[in-house]
């Protein structure tokens, strides 16, 4: 019997056994990825694919990178984990790392395994702060705005966060002391804070929602709005961070001037190793001159991977390629390709190309593509995408995201773009507007 079963099980194809033995969180799509080398990605069937997914803005520097590579096999031959009860070299170096050359801006980190994580301990945070600066009656302020479209990830915390009905559908009492306020709206700012309120949690651009850049307005009247009323300016720089919109912080190509109080990262910042973290200013939050970053003291958060050895050996690999290399502008230079490219072949199928840097959203016409039941337009492209040999991800249901490796090259650009454009002609075949 038990035989049979291992024969069975060993003769089950990827798909069948994810669908017996995963659970089906994930709508995924049938491709079995192996292999990647940079911008190349390589299935089972041995088919190869140009991959501007990197698993969804992760993979910084493409697969497999030989500095990365290289950082992740010396550190595992030394010292893969210990607690976070001891001083790890690496993990300071990181952090100094992130405070000297990226953020710029007295503070302090703590490095986490994801996103949500991150988000996590941005609201832990807040409520520290609206505990030390309370309400005029001394109750304590807990309320954190958010904004619609927003996406913050899937732990309780932060999908409470989350402006999306959708992501926080079945998952009822979401966690109290979330609003959700318009994006790009200054006028819904106006009167939105409320004696309870003690902080603005904002992407500088939304990535899941659709590729909505914030405006330099926008992000200048929430940050004015947060000095008014005495609230932490929360940046969540998840996707967006980290070189990938042309500047280590995504906020500062959109408004240089604002100071956040915190910020969230993942995704790119590993390259594609597991780590995330939040960062707090040094900024006094008293006469005393107490630091925000000092509210989270000993004892009141944890983790017990968050900044081991090998991640943070392989993050510090990944942040300084980054950084010698100036990748950041790369992908303004890479924009400015993709952007002039498209802008050139006048098709009506796509209305907009929205985002900063290799952040970017092509917005689709919807009446132009012919959509089945249960598919977005979005997916019926990407899926065809996919099939011509090109990975992208959707992004809300009219919009496909470019989110290739931050050192792409303008061939790699250039192949991905015939791509797109022969599977654009092909799902909408139309004449070129004049
Ligand atoms: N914040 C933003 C802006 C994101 O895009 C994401 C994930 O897509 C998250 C938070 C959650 O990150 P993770 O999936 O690593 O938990």
């Amino acid at each position: 019997m038990a035989l049979a079963s291992a024969l069975l099980h060993s003769s089950m194809t990827t798909a069948e056994k994810f669908a017996q033995h995963v659970l089906p969180t994930y709508g995924r799509f049938p491709l079995v990825p192996v292999r990647g080398v940079g911008c190349r990605l390589w299935d089972a069937d041995g088919k190869s694919y140009l991959d501007f997914c990197m698993g969804i803005a992760v993979c910084s520097l493409g697969h497999c990178h030989p500095r990365l590579v290289e950082a992740i096999r010396a550190q595992a031959n030394e010292l893969i984990h210990v607690s976070n009860l001891y001083q790890i070299p690496l993990q300071a170096e990181l952090a100094e790392e992130i405070n000297v050359h990226h953020v710029r801006i007295p503070g302090k980190v703590f490095f986490s395994n994801s996103g949500a994580e991150a988000i996590d301990g941005l609201i832990k945070s807040a409520r520290r702060f609206g505990r030390k600066r309370p309400q005029a009656d001394g109750a304590q302020r807990y309320e954190v705005i958010s904004f619609l479209q927003s996406f913050h990830g899937r732990t309780l915390g932060a999908m409470s966060a989350t402006g999306q009905t959708k992501i926080q559908e079945g998952f009822d009492p979401l966690l109290p002391g979330f609003r959700y306020l318009p994006f790009n709206d200054i006028g819904a700012l106006e009167n939105a804070v409320r004696p309870e309120t003690t902080a603005i949690l904002l992407e500088p651009i939304q990535g899941e929602g659709g590729v909505n850049p914030a405006t330099p307005e926008f992000l200048r009247a929430v940050a004015d709005l947060c000095k008014k009323h005495d609230l932490l300016l929360l940046i969540d720089e998840v996707q967006a961070g980290f070189g990938r919109c042309g500047d280590a912080m995504a906020w500062r190509m959109i408004a240089p001037e604002i100071k956040p109080d915190g910020i969230s990262w993942a995704k790119g910042m590993g390259g594609g190793v597991p780590i995330g973290s939040f960062w707090l200013s040094d900024r006094p939050v008293d006469p005393d001159g107490t630091a925000l970053s000092s509210l989270m003291g000993p004892g009141s958060h944890g983790s017990t991977y968050g900044g081991n050895p090998l991640v943070c050996a392989a993050s510090l690999a990944v942040l300084k390629e980054i950084r010698e290399k100036d990748l950041a502008m790369n992908a303004i230079l890479m924009e400015v390709r993709i952007r002039e490219t498209i802008k050139s072949w006048k098709l009506p199928i796509i209305t907009e190309i929205r985002g900063n840097g290799l952040l970017l959203g092509v917005a689709l016409d919807p009446t132009l593509i012919a959509t089945p039941e249960g598919k977005t337009p979005a997916l019926v492209v990407v899926a065809q995408l996919m099939e011509n040999g090109l990975i992208v991800p959707p992004a809300g249901p009219d919009t496909f995201r470019l989110l290739p490796p931050l050192n792409v090259t303008e061939a790699e650009i250039d192949e991905a773009l015939a791509i797109i454009r022969l599977t654009l002609e092909e799902l909408a075949p139309t004449h070129p507007t004049l």
